[in-house]
């Protein structure tokens, strides 16, 4: 039929999934999409190896992009695979992610309207989803984007401290110096936050790409650091130094200035010797 044949081609579903049935209600501005898995063999979702079929779970149902403005929903009896490994398994729908009630193309459209609004309610009531949503929506994408970012190298990172909540606590950030982007933020500031920061940031590969880290004058940053990724340097702010260093020439000067008062010299004479007299 014509009309399923255009919407598997407008959703991307190919074989061996296919559009089955189209429903239109124009009362309710709403179309539903019912596809369905015509093989009798899946991948194992864990795996990927090709499994007998097994069964077919109950019909579930996913919100679409809207069809001019037509609420859109998809449906779907996703059958289970029987794994040799894994024993039995739903298999993956190329259209959403796993537990997602939304498609991807759904949710990356939403992510775009959360970025275009100017406060996350005003794009929640756009979309016409619920706070509980929106927070899904939302985790999905970061590990998304978590994923893609696994294999790209770093370089330079930065680690440094917040306070809130008027210095009663601290968070530790992790930067992409490079990249300008934050890599990840833990809660604390101690040798094992730090720690705990850098390796869920990053993989083992990419730790050991990294050749130096601009870091807080803090112990304990150091050391997580010499710890975690040994073969980066370390190097500290321009700021942070010169707040070292000024502190150290005024404890050297205050140091000096009671040595040389406890030596009582003898007064000396100041001569102008632009106007001697
Ligand atoms: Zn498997």
């Amino acid at each position: 039929m014509e009309l399923e044949e255009h919407y598997s081609q407008l959703l991307g579903i190919n074989s061996p999934w296919e559009i089955y049935d189209v429903e239109l209600k124009v009362d309710e501005s709403r179309l539903d999409i019912w596809i369905e898995y015509m093989d009798d063999k899946g991948a194992c979702p864990e795996c990927g190896a090709a499994c007998p079929r097994y069964d077919t779970r109950k019909e579930r149902t996913w919100r679409h992009l809207d069809t001019m403005q037509f609420a859109t929903y998809l449906h779907c009896n996703v059958p289970r695979v029987r794994c040799e490994k894994h024993d039995v398994k739903s298999i993956r729908v190329p259209w959403a992610e796993k537990n997602s009630r939304f498609t991807l193309l759904f949710e990356a459209f939403a992510i775009r309207v959360l970025n275009a609004a100017r406060s996350v309610e005003e794009a929640r009531k756009l979309l016409g989803l619920n706070w509980h949503q929106v927070d899904a929506i939302k985790a999905r994408a970061v590990k998304r984007g978590l994923a893609r970012r696994q294999a790209t190298k770093i370089d330079c990172l930065g680690i440094d401290e917040k306070q809130f909540r008027s210095g009663h606590d601290s968070v530790s950030n992790l930067y992409d110096l490079t990249g300008g982007r934050v890599l990840d933020i833990v809660e604390g500031r101690t040798e094992n936050d730090c720690k705990q920061l850098i390796e869920q940031a990053l993989t083992p590969e990419q730790r050991a790409q990294v050749t130096a880290v601009a870091l807080d004058m803090w112990q304990a940053y150091a050391n997580a650091v010499s710890q975690a990724l040994p073969k980066a340097d370390i190097v500290h702010d321009r700021f942070h130094i010169s707040l070292h260093l000024n502190d150290a020439v005024d404890s050297v000067r205050r140091a000096e200035n009671k040595a040389l008062n406890k030596m009582a010299l003898p007064q000396m004479e100041w001569v102008d010797y632009r106007n001697p007299l």
